[in-house]
């Protein structure tokens, strides 16, 4: 459990931007407000931005959170983001006061989404159905956030006097949930995603780097306890132990971030998840209450998120996402997030869902799609029909694969076709 009382560093650092003033309250320097109004009217501000939390930190990081970071890097925890473990940009992740020079503090916000409306049984059980992880339902959170948070720090600049800023949204060297935490605006859970005790962990995070002096608000208290329901619920173990996520089994990272086959062994876990995962959050007691409040206030149409999630993300068809073509895919997914893992990664993750679906009415479309011209479709699909066949189908299957094995240039795509010919032939002595 982390300490709630400020550091000797954290005193020294609050008094070196204040002053008391004669009925002893403490005033700052840069607008010569009393702290509590300062901040008060800035998190004013940050609400009107559509940011739900706002707080306030100092640029370093606890030395627990940069010890944990090394420790998951020389685990090879990272997969293949290499660029994480890249010296230069690994230091700047260590030493948030790097990335702005004279960076006095870091304003933390957080943006709510729409949770899932459907329980986690629902998801896994929807027939024909894909499961995407709910803060993809709607529009790209990075543009509309990073417009938001440039729009906050130009008023801050008519509050503080104009200061040197810099705004980030996720794709910085940042590590925002250890900044998140020191903030006081929620606790990395064991899922290490940040957790606030009414919202839960469904929002979204962003800083504002600012040369401001800022009274820093007191760290979080974690509340995670003795639960371990996020570990316990992992489909993949990807929760290796409290607090840490090994990226190369979690759900999320290869169903967006990895472009490569994925290991077989993982394929039979990911079930019907396409894009992403929210399994470790749908079980965490702190969202339940969350999503009802949430939900509830949806649907009485007082909940206005401004990612406009979008009917056909909620579960949506696999036989249809299938046949997207490049077009179809872009048209689709224009201002989504979803285009991040390009028509190649979402195709290869529909037939991964549809090899585990148990429903062989999908052999007909996975057949379709051996030709296709991108090589993690056709060697995904090999593998998927193999999942698919039974004593009806095999024969149909087996051919099917044969034809186009002989015209496969790539050798991952015609080992998945190879391997599947092979299975077939020992399981119905096909020849
Ligand atoms: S996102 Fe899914 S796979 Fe990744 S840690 Fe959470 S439950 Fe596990
Ligand atoms: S499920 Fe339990 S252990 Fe996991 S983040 Fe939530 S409260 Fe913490």
């Amino acid at each position: 459990m982390m300490s709630t009382l400020p550091t000797v560093g954290t005193i020294l650092y609050l008094y070196s931007m204040c002053y008391v003033d004669a009925t002893s309250q403490l005033m700052c320097q840069c607008t010569g407000m009393a702290m509590d109004d300062l901040k008060g009217k800035i998190r004013e501000k940050a609400i009107e931005h559509g940011f739900k939390l706002c707080r306030i930190t100092a640029p370093q990081l606890d030395k627990r959170h940069i010890q944990g970071l090394q420790n998951w890097l020389d685990a090879d925890m990272q997969a293949d983001m290499n660029w994480m473990a890249e010296e230069v940009r690994l230091q700047r992740r260590k030493q948030p006061e790097s990335m702005l020079s004279d960076v006095q503090s870091i304003i933390t916000v957080a943006m709510p989404y729409t949770p899932p409306a459907y329980s986690l049984d629902e998801a896994c059980h929807a027939e024909g159905q894909g499961v995407i992880s709910a803060y993809a339902h709607g529009d790209d959170y990075h543009d509309l956030m990073k417009k938001r948070l440039k729009a906050f720090a130009a008023d801050l600049d008519l509050m503080l006097g104009k200061r040197d800023q810099r705004v980030f949204v996720d794709t910085a060297p940042v590590l925002e949930h250890a900044l998140a935490e020191a903030s006081g605006l929620g606790w990395q859970g064991k899922h290490t995603l940040t957790i606030h005790r009414d919202m839960g962990s469904w929002f979204l995070l962003g800083e504002i780097f600012t040369t401001a002096n800022i009274e820093v608000d007191e760290a979080a208290i974690n509340h995670c306890g003795s639960c371990s329901a996020c570990i316990n619920i992992c489909p993949t173990g990807a929760i290796v132990a409290p607090y840490v996520v090994d990226a190369r089994l979690c759900i999320s990272y290869l169903t967006i971030e990895y472009d490569g086959f994925i290991p077989h062994h993982l394929r039979t876990l990911m079930g019907n998840r396409i894009y992403g995962c929210d399994d470790c959050q749908m079980v965490c007691p702190w969202n339940s209450h969350a999503s009802q409040v949430t939900l509830r206030l949806h649907d009485q149409n007082e909940w206005n998120d401004p990612l406009k999630p979008r009917g056909e993300n909620h579960l949506p068809d696999l036989a249809s996402l299938l046949h997207l073509d490049d077009d179809g895919f872009r048209k689709l997914f224009r201002k989504s997030p979803i285009k991040r893992s390009k028509r190649a990664g979402l195709l290869r993750n529909v037939c991964i869902a549809m090899g585990n679906s148990g429903n062989t009415l999908f052999v007909d479309d996975l057949i379709t799609v051996l030709a296709d011209d991108e090589i993690l479709i056709r060697g995904h699909a090999a593998w998927a029909l193999g999942r698919l066949s039974d004593t009806e189908n095999y024969h149909r299957i087996g051919i099917e694969l044969s034809y186009c094995s002989q015209r496969e240039e790539d050798s991952e795509a015609l080992d998945e076709m190879n391997v599947t010919i092979e299975y077939l032939r020992s399981k119905y002595d096909y020849t």
